[in-house]
C-alpha cells in the first residue's frame, strides 16, 4: 500500500504542471509570475539605513551606516535609466569612517544613471561620475524586474531555481527564485578599481501586490561582504513616467578623471590637481616619490603620464598610500602593475595586498592584464625616506575619526604637510563653515604634538592653503 502511494505520488509529480515549476523555473513563468512584460518603468520608495562602500573606519569593519528617512528609485528599462533620491542623516556614534561624517541634518543625494553616462546632482550642480556607471546599471538590471528583462536579453542560462547571464565587460548574474517564480536573490559580480572582482547580493523579501505587480517590501543588499542597503519598502508604483534626459555639461565631460593640472609648490614638488582627488609628486636625487593614486586605472595613468613629463627620468620608487578608502586607492592596481612597491600604513597593509592580488575576470584592468601582484609595504607611527638632501616623513594621524590607519606626509625642509580628508579646505571664497568637525582639531593637534613646522598643506582634495588657515577654522585655539 505504501510503495502504491508513493509510486503514485511520483506519477502526480510528474504530469503535474504546479509541481514541475516548483522543481524547475523557465525564463517564461518567471516573466509571468512577475509580470515583467507590462512594466516599463517602476518607482519605488521607503526607508531603512544604508552604508557606504569603500568608506570603513579599517578595512576589517563593515562599511559605516547611515539612516535613509527616504529612499526613492525610479527605473525606466525602455531608454535605459536610473535615479535613486535619498535623504538621509548620521548613523555611525562615534562618526567612525568616511562618507562625508558626520552628516549634519538631513542630507539629501541623487545619484542618476542614463545610457552610458552616470552623475550627481547637488544642490543645482551636477557632477560627471562615470566611475559609478557600471554600478548603477547593475542595480538596474537587478531590480526584481530588470533583472528578468536582462536574463532575457541576454540570453541567460536556467538550472533548476538559477537564472544566469552575463553582459560582457560589466557583470555576470546569477538570479534565484523562490517556488512561486518570484525573484528572491540575487548573486552578481562586478568590476572594482580597488577589488577587482567585487561580489554584489541582494536579497528581495515579503513580495506584495501593488496594482497587479508583484514587489518585494523588503530588500537586503550586500557588496563585497559587508552590508550595504536594507530596505523597507513602503510604495511600488509600476509604468510611472521615468524621464531622465543627459545634462550638457555631462554629456561634455565624458573623461572628468583625466585633467590633469599640476602646480608647483616647492622646488621639486608637484601638486597635481584637476580633478576631485589630488596626489604629490616629490623628486628625490635618483628617483621620485607619488602620494597618493586615487579613483581608478584612468586617472592612475594620467597622473603617471604627468609625472613622467615633469622628471622624465627618474623612476617612481614608491606610491605612499594615505589610507584605504576607495576613492583614494582606486588607483594602486594600475601602481601594482607598473610594479612600482606601495607604502601605507599596518593597518591597511593585508587589505591591499589581498586587493593588489585579486583577479579582474570581469572587466580586466591593468594590473590583470600584466599578470603581476601589488607589493605593499607597511608602516607604523613613522617611516622616513631621504636621499641625503631631502627628507620626507611618512606620519600616522592617530585619533581621528576618519579612518584608523591614516598617513600624511611631511616635508620638514620644504614646510609642506600632504594630508587627506581629514582635513578638506573649502573654496576660497566660501563662507567658512559654522561647525568645527573633530578631525580638524586632531590634524592641528598632531602637528603641534611632532612639533611639525608647516607653512602650506597641500589637501589630497580642494587647494594649497597655510597652516594659519587650519587654525581659523577651528576657532584659533591652537
Ligand atoms: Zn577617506
Amino acid at each position: 500500500m505504501r510503495t502504491f502511494l508513493s509510486r503514485l505520488a511520483a506519477v502526480f509529480v510528474l504530469l503535474s504542471p504546479l509541481a514541475a515549476t516548483a522543481q524547475d523555473a523557465s525564463l517564461d513563468n518567471v516573466a509571468k509570475a512577475m509580470g515583467a512584460a507590462g512594466v516599463k518603468s517602476i518607482q519605488y520608495s521607503g526607508s531603512g539605513v544604508n552604508f557606504q562602500i569603500g568608506q570603513n573606519y579599517s578595512p576589517d569593519v563593515p562599511w559605516p551606516r547611515f539612516l535613509v528617512k527616504s529612499y526613492t528609485r525610479a527605473a525606466n528599462y525602455d531608454t535605459p535609466a536610473l535615479r535613486d533620491e535619498l535623504v538621509r542623516l548620521q548613523g555611525e556614534d562615534p562618526p567612525r569612517g568616511g562618507g562625508g561624517q558626520p552628516v549634519s541634518g538631513e542630507q539629501r543625494q541623487i545619484f542618476v544613471m542614463s545610457g552610458d553616462f552616470a552623475w550627481n546632482v547637488v544642490g543645482d550642480v551636477v557632477n560627471p561620475s562615470p566611475i559609478a556607471l557600471i554600478d548603477r546599471q547593475l542595480q538596474l538590471w537587478t531590480t526584481p524586474h530588470g533583472v528578468v528583462k536582462a536574463a532575457m536579453a541576454n540570453k541567460a542560462t536556467v538550472q533548476g531555481r538559477v537564472i544566469s547571464f552575463a553582459v560582457p565587460g560589466k557583470f555576470r548574474v546569477k538570479a534565484t527564485v523562490d517556488g512561486q517564480n518570484l525573484v528572491e536573490k540575487i548573486e552578481a559580480v562586478a568590476p572594482n578599481a580597488v577589488l577587482g572582482d567585487v561580489a554584489v547580493e541582494v536579497r528581495y523579501s515579503d513580495y506584495k501586490d501593488f496594482a497587479g505587480v508583484k514587489f518585494p517590501t523588503k530588500i537586503r543588499q550586500t557588496i563585497g561582504s559587508y552590508p550595504a542597503l536594507d530596505l523597507t519598502v513602503s510604495d511600488v508604483q509600476p509604468n510611472v513616467a521615468v524621464d531622465i534626459p543627459v545634462p550638457d555639461p555631462i554629456r561634455q565631460t565624458p573623461a572628468p578623471y583625466i585633467r590633469v593640472t599640476t602646480q608647483m609648490a616647492a622646488d621639486g614638488v608637484w601638486y597635481i590637481t584637476g580633478g576631485t582627488h589630488h596626489s604629490v609628486l616629490i623628486e628625490m636625487k635618483d628617483h621620485v616619490l607619488l602620494v597618493e593614486s586615487p579613483l581608478n586605472d584612468d586617472r592612475a595613468v594620467a597622473v603617471l603620464g604627468e609625472v613622467k613629463s615633469l622628471v622624465p627620468n627618474k623612476p617612481i620608487k614608491h606610491v605612499i598610500a594615505t589610507h584605504h578608502h576607495f576613492d583614494h586607492a582606486g588607483g594602486l592596481r594600475a601602481i601594482a602593475a607598473e610594479g612600482i612597491p606601495v607604502i601605507t600604513h599596518d593597518v591597511n597593509k593585508p587589505f591591499l595586498e589581498k586587493a593588489l592580488a585579486a583577479p579582474a575576470s570581469v572587466l580586466p584592468d591593468r594590473l590583470a592584464k600584466s599578470g603581476k601582484k601589488g607589493a605593499v609595504e607597511g608602516m607604523r607611527d613613522k617611516r622616513v625616506l631621504t636621499d641625503g638632501a631631502r627628507t620626507v616623513e611618512i606620519l600616522n594621524i592617530p585619533g581621528n575619526n576618519h579612518q584608523g590607519g591614516i598617513a600624511m606626509v611631511y616635508l620638514p625642509k620644504e614646510k609642506l604637510l600632504v594630508e587627506a580628508d581629514v582635513y578638506n579646505p573649502p573654496a576660497a571664497n566660501a563662507p567658512p563653515s559654522p561647525t568645527v568637525n573633530s578631525n580638524w582639531v586632531n590634524l592641528a593637534d598632531n602637528i603641534k604634538r611632532l612639533n611639525l613646522t608647516v607653512d602650506q598643506i597641500l589637501p589630497l582634495h580642494g587647494r594649497i592653503m597655510p597652516l594659519a588657515e587650519l587654525h581659523k577654522a577651528i576657532g584659533h585655539s591652537h
